[in-house]
């Protein structure tokens, strides 16, 4: 008897929904999992290192000394050739967290985490929920909920954005998640498969970085961080419906895309060819396509519940 060859699994999550408005993108990104060729990025690892911090710091079993080493000790490796101009610094990291523990005390900034059915705390919940299949693949709509509890009492789902937007900039950096495809797609998941009664608002907690001034570092003052968070989010039945109605379109996409490539959506790149990682694919010529692959891009399966930063 012959083993059936095993499927094809295209995951789908909320950072790559993002990515369909150009079906291509989409494909090139998810089902042909072609990724630019690694830049060392010690600004995504800083971030990685916070999101450490803060799983830790809210799961509540470490002390909030450990909680902030944990964190040190993933970024340090990632620290060591920084560009002479760079305040992504381990020092940096250390007292933003330092700032955060002291801004939001532990069981008194209104958190308050929900636990699963074996009393594990709801932090980093990852997903992966098969969704369709054919003979050959199967779709599975995959992502991490950075914490799932309550903010003063109401249920909501938390997520934690370290940025370097302004702070000035925090009210339209908020607004730009009132209608996020990725906030819609963690309401809709958690009632439709992770058991919420009802559609759980979303809590943005903004962790907004820059660099420290000199002003603030002769008075000994640190000021590289400005912690501040969205009001809670929430979505109607007839919004959540709309979006449902989206996702499911954009699913029949992706299923199409199996047996098509699909076409360049060249309206979709928000200037020529600027945004967009595979602009160097769609500008040349079709012979030159496979040469370039591999020149920049390498092949890897496209699974976010793998990332690490
Ligand atoms: S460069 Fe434009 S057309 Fe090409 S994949 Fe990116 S978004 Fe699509």
């Amino acid at each position: 008897m012959t083993t059936p060859p095993e499927k094809t699994t295209i995951f789908v999550d909320a950072s790559s929904l993002k990515k369909i408005a150009c079906g291509l993108r989409f494909y090139r990104n998810n089902l042909e999992g072609l990724k630019l060729k690694a830049i060392h990025n010690y600004k995504m690892a800083y971030g990685t290192a916070f999101h450490k911090f803060l799983q830790n710091y809210y799961n509540g079993a470490l002390a909030e000394d450990a909680c902030i080493q944990i964190a040190l000790d993933y970024f340090t490796p990632h620290a060591t050739q920084l560009p002479e101009d760079a305040w992504h610094t381990g020092t940096h990291l250390r007292k933003s967290l330092e700032s955060y523990a002291q801004t939001y005390p532990r069981g008194g900034d209104g958190i308050e985490v929900a636990k699963d059915t074996e009393g594990k705390p709801k932090t980093e919940c990852k997903f992966a929920l098969p969704f369709w299949n054919n003979t050959t693949h199967q779709i599975v709509l995959s992502g991490t909920i950075d914490l799932d509890g309550t903010y003063y009492g109401t249920p909501c789902l938390i997520d934690h954005k370290t940025t370097s937007s302004l702070p000035q900039f925090s009210k339209s950096f908020f607004e730009g998640y009132d209608m996020d495809i990725q906030t819609m797609f963690y309401t809709w998941i958690a009632k439709t498969f992770l058991g919420h009664a009802d559609w759980p608002a979303i809590l943005i907690n903004g962790i907004f970085l820059k660099r420290p001034t000199q002003k603030a570092a002769k008075l000994e003052i640190f000021d590289g961080v400005n912690l501040e968070r969205s009001g809670l989010i929430t979505y109607t039945d007839e919004q959540m419906k709309r979006f449902e109605g989206w996702l499911m379109r954009k699913l029949e996409e992706i299923k199409g895309m199996i047996t098509q490539t699909p076409q360049p959506e060249y309206s979709a790149c928000k200037q020529s060819f600027g945004l967009c990682e595979y602009w160097k694919l769609c500008r040349a010529s079709a012979d030159l396509e496979t040469d370039l692959k591999t020149m920049h891009y390498e092949k890897t399966s496209y699974n976010p519940l793998t990332f690490q930063d």
